[in-house]
This record gives structure tokens, C-alpha cells and sequence, in this order.
């Protein structure tokens, strides 16, 4: 049956308490998912979210966590089972940026963005996969970047993260395929977050929507939209998958 709706599914998102991450969460739980915010320092900032979906009726609950490390990930999903019971739809959404020269760029740095934004999402995935495994039913959904397909000149570690992480969504969506699962990535173009106000000024970001197709910067709701309809059923027989979300910038 074709149905784009989560009832009875536990969602977790990770980065969720900024940007696209707090759009995916909305609009998961609207659907009807139980949602775990998942963020790694701005608590204030998960728990107002939680709080705003529980006055709307929805379940939801803040789970701290670093992604990249092995250890916290490991109790995240020890609350959520607890909390809200298995994970069977999980967004890999936090990330992190980095606008360097290679030349520049030092060890600390491309650790911090492949814990972020390549082991993370590892980490997560191989957590859940056994009970999604078990249950023959899971839906993952990777964020890459349109980045991680084109390269972007200042972006060499950031670009390699995304890219490994498309390589990874492809690869695992034909590992547990045969389990019920999908695996798929979309991969936005710029999105007004505070990821894009870090690195680039109000008149670059003017030039930028210009250069999109239909004229304007995405919207964290954009993201989301594409994100909750890959969760659900409706989207059965799409896997391994990376979905463009950038206005037809990249077409
Ligand atoms: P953002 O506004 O900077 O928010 C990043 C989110 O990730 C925050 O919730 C942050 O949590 C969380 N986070 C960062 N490191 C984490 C870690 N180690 N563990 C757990 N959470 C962590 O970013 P955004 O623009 O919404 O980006 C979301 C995703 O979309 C990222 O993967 C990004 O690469 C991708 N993307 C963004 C754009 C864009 O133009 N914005 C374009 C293409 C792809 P705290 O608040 O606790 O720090």
C-alpha cells in the first residue's frame, strides 16, 4: 500500500537542533513519527524544539550526542529504544563545514569533519541496522551536499566527506537492500542555515540565488519535504538514490 504517512515509526535526526535538522524533525513528527532530536552542544535549542512538537501533540524526545564518537552513540540509542523503542527511520544530518585551503587546512580540522560527517552516519547506521535488520523494515536517509558530487574549490574536506558519504549510501543501499531497507541521500544546494551565513556574506549569497534556476536560496523546508517522503512507504522502490535538492542548479 502506498502510504506517506510515519505512524508508528521511531525517527532519529541527527543535527537536529539547527537548520535543516530542525525541519526534518517537524516535519517527521507532523507525519506522525516519534522523533529524537539529536544534538551535540546546543541543548537550549533541541529542548525548545521538543517542547514546541510535544505542545502540537507529538512525541518527541532530546538525545545528546556526539556522532562521531563510537561511545556516545551507543547511549543515544540506549535512550531512544528506552524512550520511544527501535529506530526505524534515521536521518544523518549533522555536519559540519569547512571553507579552507588543503594548504591550510590542519589535522584537527579534517578529523572534525570526517567524524562529523563520514563516521558519524557510519556510527549511526551500523547502530540501527540490527533491528531494522531484524524488523526487515528501515529507512535511511544520508544529507550530502550537491558538493560532494562537483568538488568545490576550498572545500577539498568537506567535498571528500560528502563524496565518501554518497559512496557509502550506494554501497549500503545494495548491502541490506535484500533486508527491507533503503538507503538514499539528497544533496542540497545552498539552504539558508547558519552553515551558509558562516561561510559566505549577505552580497555573495545574493549573487549565488541569482545563479539558481528558480531564483532564490533553498529553505530547511525544502530539504525536508524530500526527506519525510524517502522515509515513508510511498517511497518503497527508491534506493541508493542521491537526490538533488538545489533548485535545478546543478540540471
Ligand atoms: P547547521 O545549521 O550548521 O546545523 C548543524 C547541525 O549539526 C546542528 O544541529 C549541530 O548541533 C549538528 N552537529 C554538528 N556536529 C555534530 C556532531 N558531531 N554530533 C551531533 N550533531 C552535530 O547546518 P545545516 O546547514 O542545517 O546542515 C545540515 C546538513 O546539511 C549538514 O550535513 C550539511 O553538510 C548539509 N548541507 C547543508 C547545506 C547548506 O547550504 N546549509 C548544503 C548542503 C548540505 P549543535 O547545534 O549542537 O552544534
Amino acid at each position: 500500500m502506498v502510504d506517506g504517512s510515519l505512524q508508528n515509526r521511531v525517527c532519529l535526526v541527527t543535527g537536529a537542533s539547527r537548520g535543516i535538522g530542525v525541519a526534518i524533525a517537524r516535519a517527521a513528527a507532523v507525519a506522525g513519527a516519534a522523533v529524537a532530536v539529536n544534538y551535540r552542544s546546543s541543548r537550549r535549542q533541541a529542548e525548545l524544539l521538543v517542547e514546541e512538537l510535544r505542545d502540537l501533540g507529538h512525541q518527541a524526545i532530546t538525545v545528546q550526542a556526539d556522532v562521531g564518537s563510537s561511545s556516545d552513540v551507543a547511549k543515544m540509542y540506549t535512550t531512544i529504544e528506552r524512550e520511544l523503542g527501535p529506530v526505524s527511520l534515521l536521518v544523518n544530518n549533522a555536519g559540519v563545514s569547512l571553507r579552507e585551503l588543503v594548504t591550510h587546512t590542519s589535522d584537527e580540522q579534517w578529523e572534525l569533519v570526517m567524524n562529523t560527517n563520514l563516521k558519524g552516519p557510519f556510527l549511526c547506521c551500523r547502530q540501527a541496522l540490527p533491528n531494522m535488520i531484524r524488523n526487515r523494515w528501515g529507512r535511511i536517509v544520508n544529507i550530502v551536499s550537491i558538493w560532494g558530487l562537483l568538488g568545490a574549490s576550498c572545500e577539498s574536506v568537506y567535498a571528500a566527506s560528502k563524496g565518501g558519504l554518497v559512496l557509502f549510501t550506494k554501497s549500503l543501499a545494495k548491502e541490506v537492500g535484500p533486508s527491507g531497507i533503503t538507503v538514499n541521500a539528497l544533496a542540497p544546494g545552498p539552504v539558508e542555515t547558519d552553515m551558509l551565513a558562516e561561510e559566505l556574506t549577505g552580497p555573495e549569497l545574493q549573487d549565488l540565488a541569482e545563479q539558481i534556476p528558480v531564483g532564490r536560496l533553498g529553505s530547511p523546508e525544502d530539504v525536508a519535504a524530500i526527506c519525510v517522503f524517502l522515509l515513508s512507504s510511498a517511497a518503497n522502490y527508491i534506493n541508493g538514490q542521491v537526490i538533488p535538492v538545489d533548485g535545478g542548479w546543478t540540471a
